[in-house]
């Protein structure tokens, strides 16, 4: 299908929320009063994001706390998507998440039944060797492993910590199987958040250079590098192509979408 005239056009914005509009319980300074002016214009937005350890409604709320207009329905989050593929494939899983993200699972576990899948997404309470080898057996019996995502590490008030990914490798690397990932850079979870809208009248924004953009940027969206949260010097020549702009904060993102839409 050949997309039609004016998807050159602006149209949708991705927007990545831990280290791009915040970092923990902090606003990153200025994207409060950002996000509110990208919002006076008639551009798509959503929140695409990778955080696992949360909940929908966790997030929501912490979202609103620190200021931010937001409707809860914007929110596009890897567990969600999880949460979707379990469903359609009725499995039982075993889950791998944090306390605050098993309310995303709450109408889908039975607890009747046996496990027969295994989740694993940012869980640093369950990431010891009794959950990991629970795992490491029903992986070996045949039970599909779901990863949220694969981000290697994150960031932290106190400093950078490992992400879901090393764990989902050790574990692929112990049985010899191949997670399925739903979360960020996977193109399905950037289809299924902008809908109808094509990927070329499509900017994502985000810290990390590999999930954020690269991920956006094969599905054909541009993508935005943001020099907070994760970003490390030299990251926007870690992809090839190259993001399609790199702004110190996501207030230079928006100042340069409304500069280019002619608002600004
Ligand atoms: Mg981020």
């Amino acid at each position: 299908m050949s997309c039609c005239p004016p998807c050159s056009q602006l149209r949708a914005v991705l927007i990545d929320l831990s280290g791009t509009l915040h970092i923990e319980d902090s606003a990153i300074p200025g994207t409060v009063e950002a996000l509110k002016r990208l919002r006076s214009t008639n551009l798509n937005i959503k929140f695409v994001t990778n955080t696992t350890k949360e909940s929908r409604q966790v997030l929501y709320d912490r979202l609103l706390k620190l200021g931010f207009e937001i409707n809860k329905d914007e929110i596009w989050s890897s567990l969600w998507a999880a949460r979707d593929l379990l469903a359609n494939r009725k499995l039982s899983p075993y889950l791998m998440v944090s306390d605050d993200a098993l309310e995303d699972f709450a109408d889908i576990v039975d607890a009747s039944k046996p496990f027969d899948s295994v989740v694993i997404g940012l869980a640093p309470s369950k990431f010891d060797y009794t959950h990991l080898n629970e795992a490491f057996r029903l992986l070996l019996n045949g039970a599909p492993l779901v990863a949220i995502h694969e981000g290697r590490y994150y960031k932290r008030p106190d400093g950078l910590a490992l992400g879901p990914g090393p764990f989902v490798k050790g574990l692929e690397y112990a049985t010899g199987c191949k997670a399925e990932i739903v979360g960020k850079p996977c193109k399905d979870f950037f289809k299924s958040a902008l809908g109808n809208t094509d990927p070329s009248a499509a900017i994502m924004i985000g810290d990390d250079v590999q999930d954020d953009i690269g991920g956006a940027q094969a599905l054909g969206l541009r993508g935005f590098l943001v020099q907070t949260g994760k970003y490390r010097p030299g990251d926007e020549t870690k992809i090839d192509p190259p993001p399609a702009k790199v702004c110190s904060s996501f207030v230079e993102a928006v100042n340069f979408i409304l500069k280019e839409i002619g608002v600004a």
